[in-house]
């Protein structure tokens, strides 16, 4: 692996100052992070040199950019290792890829009464789209119940198995607590009674190795911009028995096959799902994120991370009146905590003064936080350019918080 002052050097954003001339120190990347030159450059490069649009021209350029995208579709499937391209479908992210499947999966197999089984570790971009097709369908949302460490229950998921689920929705990790979920278990639970799976995979791709066979889930789902790849493109990845049964969530151009005033027949996969013009320089940036990724290895950034991690939990635990939620046993490079006394917002506007991104309030999941009788927290999510000496300046930023709040 590189050392870390090359990678940072490949992230032109984390030399820069914010706040009156205070250096940058970004611990927000649950949220997005950031974009290394190569994909900023290959971005670039698209609208520079090769701007066409896909599937549609017969010429040169259309050629290039036809080309390109469909390479970056190879490329995503060979990283999540995907059986064939078919089975990999672009969308706008990971919000975009549940909402899709929430409606197709819906109006192909969903009748009054069925459940969907979901947990309570959800973003809300993995409990609203099922609601929403709840409602539509008269079906019935279960949840499955987490403990005091931010686990989820497995003998309680195993009760609410019945022959009434159609579908089990979780995520792999937690965006608040960092909790691991144990998909093993959870998948072959669910398929010993013929249940699909989908994983929402925005916290769990760009933390270590994803092998969707070897998972054997039937739906994985991301988003481009969690993992260092542009913003609005996302992946929607189906195992391709079940994409051929679902049908499309969205009309228009590509996706057909035949069009009349009578009837449309629709297109093969994966176009079936790709309606209008799609983000092909955001599907060919994501590719260049990915070809960056796998130069410096994925299990090497994951060691890394957990080094980072281990640091920050021994430091912030250390504070007085710091209570860090989300202990479980699996975790990845994430701490939520608060401040006894202190409120997360002030708390966070100070650090952001001292140049100190992280991020603070209820992080699109509600449920978390009631289930802790908390309004929110502030998150300090970790990734592999963070460095030691910053969780140390987050760690005296808190304390400043605290000598000024308190
Ligand atoms: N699921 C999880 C677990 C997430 O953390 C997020 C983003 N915070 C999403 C879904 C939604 O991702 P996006 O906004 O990129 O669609």
């Amino acid at each position: 692996m590189k050392n870390i002052n090359e990678i940072r050097a490949d992230f032109p954003i984390l030399s820069r100052k914010v706040n009156n001339d205070m250096p940058l120190v970004y611990f927000d990347n649950g949220a997005t992070t950031q974009k290394p030159k190569c994909v900023i450059d290959t971005v670039s490069e698209v609208y520079a040199t090769y701007n066409a649009n896909i599937h549609r021209g017969v010429h040169f350029l259309s050629d290039m950019s036809s080309e390109a995208y469909e390479n970056a579709r190879e490329k995503i499937r060979s990283f999540i290792n995907a059986g064939k391209k078919e089975e990999v479908v672009f969308t706008s992210g990971t919000t975009g890829s549940i909402n899709g499947l929430a409606f197709s999966f819906g109006e192909r197999f969903i009748k009054p009464g069925d459940e969907i089984i979901i947990s309570y570790l959800e973003h809300h971009a993995n409990i609203v789209p099922w609601q929403m097709m709840c409602e539509r369908k008269g079906a019935i949302l279960r949840v499955i119940p987490i403990n005091d460490a931010g686990e989820i229950i497995m003998a309680e998921y195993l009760r609410m198995l019945s022959p009434k689920t159609r579908l089990v929705s979780v995520t792999q990790v937690s965006n608040v607590l960092g909790t691991v979920l144990p998909l093993n278990e959870i998948i072959a639970a669910a398929h010993s009674v013929n249940v699909p799976v989908l994983v929402d995979g925005a916290q769990g791709i760009q933390h270590g190795i994803v092998d969707v066979k070897a998972m054997d889930c039937d739906f994985y789902v991301f988003s481009g911009h969690k993992i260092y790849g542009p913003a609005g493109i996302g992946v929607l990845y189906g195992k391709e028995n079940l994409l051929s049964e679902l049908p499309p969530f969205q009309g228009g151009g590509d996706m057909v096959e035949k069009v009349t005033f009578e009837k449309t027949t629709y297109n093969v996969l994966p176009f079936k799902f790709e309606a209008g013009t799609m983000n092909y320089p955001g599907a060919i940036g994501l590719m260049s994120a990915l070809d960056y990724i796998s130069s410096l290895g994925r299990e090497e950034i994951a060691e890394r991370e957990n080094e980072l991690l281990s640091y920050a939990t021994e430091r912030l635990s250390a504070i007085e009146g710091l209570k860090i939620y989300g202990n479980a046993t699996r975790k990845i490079s994430l701490i939520s905590f608060l401040l006894k006394g202190i409120h997360q917002y002030d708390a966070g506007m100070i650090l952001d003064k001292l140049g100190i991104a992280v991020r603070t309030g209820t992080h699109c999941a509600q449920p978390v936080m009631d289930r802790y009788g908390i309004s929110g927290t502030i998150r300090a999510s970790i990734c592999f350019y963070n460095t030691k000496e910053e969780i140390d300046i987050l760690t005296s930023g808190i304390e400043k918080v605290k000598q000024m709040l308190e």
